[in-house]
């Protein structure tokens, strides 16, 4: 399994930076992972959007969305051109209005997941757990035959999210937050602090920081996240994980 960061940043990002979006390949199966501003435009370095098996979303903020709202377009043209199926687009189904907007004439569909919800796409198998957080979010898990990666999506901490990531050969892992804002009590996102601890209990192979808050030294989150967890790795734009 390959991993590609398109973009990292959030709830907005960094000059030349994008938000939320991860290409995921196997085995001649392409899916991305959230689709926020900007990712369309770096996804094409790697692959065309209509040669995606599926968009997986792992809520509606528009930060992990708004892209899709100009991909339907580059679906729209190059599917009549090239005779190519709808898009399918998997996300949780609420709020209802977010949701029903992705979907676009013929072009894109839109599927609401649960908890129960398989995925297979190709040999790759995607299941969904509930996060913590303002709009319905979920926790990602893909699978290969023998390996797997977590993606947190947005969540705040909750103690069963260890668990989800037990077993990970790579846990990508929303870090907002630093552990002065957490002590503020800010709700929403983990500090990287906690996704070192979560990671280093859950004893993943590897620990990935991504949705970086725009005005901060990076450096910094990497150093909270280190005190629990040894080679904590932060998520750039164009690094590419081989799981
Ligand atoms: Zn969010």
């Amino acid at each position: 399994m390959r991993l590609t960061v398109i973009g990292c940043y959030g709830p907005y990002p960094a000059a030349g930076e994008c938000c939320s979006g991860y290409l995921v390949e196997h085995q001649g199966s392409a899916i991305l992972l959230d689709c926020g501003n900007g990712v369309l435009g770096r996804l094409r370095y790697y692959i065309e959007p209509w040669n995606l098996d599926a968009v997986i979303l792992s809520h509606l903020h528009s930060d992990h969305v708004s892209d899709l709202m100009i991909m339907r377009y580059a679906i729209m043209l190059n599917n009549i051109r090239l005779d190519k199926g709808m898009l399918n687009v998997y996300s949780p189904g609420e709020p209802a209005e977010e949701f029903n907007r992705l979907n676009y004439k013929d072009f894109v569909k839109a599927h609401a997941v649960t908890a129960e919800t398989k995925l297979n796409v190709g040999s790759l198998k995607i299941s969904f757990s509930p996060a913590v957080h303002a709009y319905m979010s979920n926790i990602i898990t893909v699978e290969s035959e023998d390996h797997k990666l977590v993606y947190s999506g947005d969540t705040e901490y909750f103690p069963q999210l260890t668990g989800l990531a037990e077993g990970a050969d790579l846990f990508l892992c929303e870090a907002n937050y630093l552990r002065k804002d957490i002590e503020k009590g800010l709700p929403n996102h983990l500090a990287a602090y906690q996704a070192g601890k979560i990671a280093s209990e859950a004893g993943v192979k590897r620990l990935v920081l991504t949705h970086h808050y725009p005005e901060r030294d990076l450096e910094i989150s990497r150093n909270e996240a280190s005190e629990y967890f040894r080679n904590v790795e932060l998520a750039s734009a164009g690094s590419v994980y081989f799981l």
